[in-house]
């Protein structure tokens, strides 16, 4: 055979290049303040990476974006691999020391920085070491006052670079992105993702959200926007998606309920994705009841989607699916399709696959293990640790092989959470691993109990954890907190009856039936809305 001198990388300049040809005269819109079309995202997306270089970036160097959803973050979602360089998408929720950490631990030599996060900067200015430029993005004429000083802002250094840039040609595994998981124990730990893995991710969603079973998810025709943020995992990849097959994208800026539904209605946003608590808030909003979002198609996930809140959305005839992930698999793993032979189930049924956790996609295998390692039977019923491979997971913790090597025991990715599969191939997730409740020697799912309890009608949000007790070890308790205006006289020995009832159905064991049902008037959360069990085990220790 002669060997061939073809080679095609898989790199990001290469899934870029398309829409310029498909729709050059598609829109991109920030907010309500800024509209424009690919060809305008082509041409800047060539100028950022000119103003770039003009400023000393090369590849192999590592450019941080402190920014809210927006056009320029899209810019550099292309512009900053394409040349070569990392893009570190700094988690804006994290305190100023653990992003100092971040920014130092990932040896950022540039950060392009919207002047409404300066206050995270600001404390930690003088102790980040490898940073040499700082460039300001800024919405308004006026100078911030800050005591920083910045290179250039970021509209002038693109607006007056030179047009056109020759993206090279290098090896597909080239590191392109960068970024930290929340730290909720120590320091965050960086993950990362190669060209190779982003373009095979784009696939990877692509098939599936659009191609498997007749419930198409995505279409060409999907206006897209963003509610996971996009400095974490991607915005879950998806607008590598939309951009590579030009579709219509609007940017939401910082999450307003008030400008989230405005946008939606006003472009006629068809497509999402984000977590329960983002639709919690918005099937909440009195706004919720006077527009129509029966065109809005959501993937739920960060979290599992309770079943109480996946009706409330439906009734709002928003289309919900759930879809799981991790910042370590970039994210996605799996979506809860609804199989051809289930449509003519009844909504109740629906609603349970749509609360799955999903069937796998294309090119990803999950299997769920036992303690010593052995793959458990998919009866739906026995669980283990959810164990992954794909092509697109992150070869380790950046910097730190400790973590790296237990990520990756036994060749596998080891998630942290337990699950089981069911004989039609869905996976559950029950709970992550240390949330999980040990109540004498036995383990209750913290999400099953949330599930019952989410569709009493008068619950709006809650949350079970397992607390200290010396007879069994832990306890499940469930915390709840009512719709507006509910008394909760009588409601707590109600509710507790609803886990009896959910026991004599063979939903629980006897033993995960919840101690105590506790009304509050908020739970607490992390920085990217998902339940803090870690604090609330804490808060409701006794
Ligand atoms: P963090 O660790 O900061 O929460 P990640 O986004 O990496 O950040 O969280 C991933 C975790 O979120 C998963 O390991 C899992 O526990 C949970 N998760 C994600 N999607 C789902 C889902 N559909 N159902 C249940 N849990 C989910």
């Amino acid at each position: 055979t002669t060997p061939s001198a073809y080679s095609y990388p898989l790199l990001v300049k290469n899934i870029f290049k398309n829409s310029l040809i498909r729709s050059p005269d598609q829109e991109i819109i920030y907010r309500d303040k800024m509209r424009y079309t690919y060809r305008d995202l082509h041409r800047r997306v060539g100028q950022l990476a000119n103003a770039l270089s003009e400023l000393g970036v090369k590849q192999g160097d590592t450019v941080a974006v402190m920014d809210f959803d927006s056009h320029r973050y899209l810019e550099c979602y292309f512009a900053i691999p394409m040349m070569g360089a990392v893009l570190h998408t700094v988690h804006i929720r994290l305190s100023p020391e653990q992003i100092l950490y971040t920014i130092n631990h990932a040896q950022d030599d540039v950060i392009l920085v919207n002047s409404e996060l300066l206050p995270l900067l600001e404390p930690i200015k003088d102790k980040i070491e490898t940073v040499k430029k700082i460039i300001l993005i800024q919405e308004t004429d006026k100078a911030p006052e800050t005591a920083i000083q910045f290179d250039d802002t970021y509209e002038n250094m693109v607006t007056n670079a030179k047009k056109g840039y020759e993206f090279p040609d290098f090896d597909e595994n080239a590191m392109a992105t960068t970024f930290y998981t929340s730290g909720t124990t120590g320091n965050p730990k960086g993950v990362y993702f190669s060209h190779r893995q982003l373009v095979l991710h784009t696939f990877g969603l692509m098939t599936g959200l659009c191609a498997i079973d007749s419930q198409a998810v995505m279409t060409s025709k999907d206006v897209y926007m963003p509610l996971t943020p996009m400095f974490h995992v991607h915005a879950w990849g998806m607008p590598y998606l939309f951009t590579m097959l030009g579709n219509k994208q609007i940017y939401p800026g910082r999450y307003e309920p008030e400008m989230i539904l405005k946008l939606v209605v006003g472009e006629k946003v068809t497509f999402s994705h984000c977590v329960p608590t983002i639709i919690h808030m918005l099937v909440n909003s009195p706004v919720a009841d006077k527009v129509d979002l029966s065109q809005w198609k959501v993937v739920i996930g960060g979290s599992a989607l309770p079943k109480g809140l996946c009706s409330a959305a439906l009734k709002h005839k928003i289309n919900l699916y759930s879809a799981y992930g991790m910042s370590e698999t970039c994210p996605l793993l799996t979506i809860a399709h609804i199989k051809p032979h289930m449509e003519e189930w009844n909504e109740d049924a629906l609603i349970d696959i749509r609360c799955k956790t999903g069937m796998p996609i294309p090119l990803v295998d999950i299997e769920i293990i036992d303690p010593m390692g052995n793959p458990v039977p998919h009866d739906g019923v026995q669980t283990g640790e959810v164990v992954t491979r794909t092509p697109w997971l992150t070869q380790g913790y950046l910097h730190n092989q400790s973590k790296s090597e237990e990520l990756w025991e036994g060749g596998w990715l080891h998630t942290g959470d337990v699950g089981h599969i069911d004989t039609e191939g869905y996976l559950k997730i029950t709970d992550r691993l240390k949330d999980v409740i040990k109540t004498g020697g036995e383990w209750v799912s913290s999400l099953t109990l949330e599930d019952i309890i989410s569709q009493h009608p008068a619950v709006s949000e809650a949350a079970a954890i397992g607390i200290p007790d010396e007879k069994w070890g832990e306890r499940p308790i469930v915390l709840v907190v009512l719709k507006p205006d509910t008394p909760s006289q009588g409601l707590e020995e109600e509710m507790k009856a609803i886990f009896m009832d959910a026991f004599k159905k063979g939903e629980i064991p006897k033993y995960g039936v919840p101690d105590k049902v506790l009304f509050v008037d908020e739970i607490a959360k992390t920085g990217v809305g998902k339940l803090d069990k870690k604090v609330l085990r804490v808060q409701f220790a006794d």
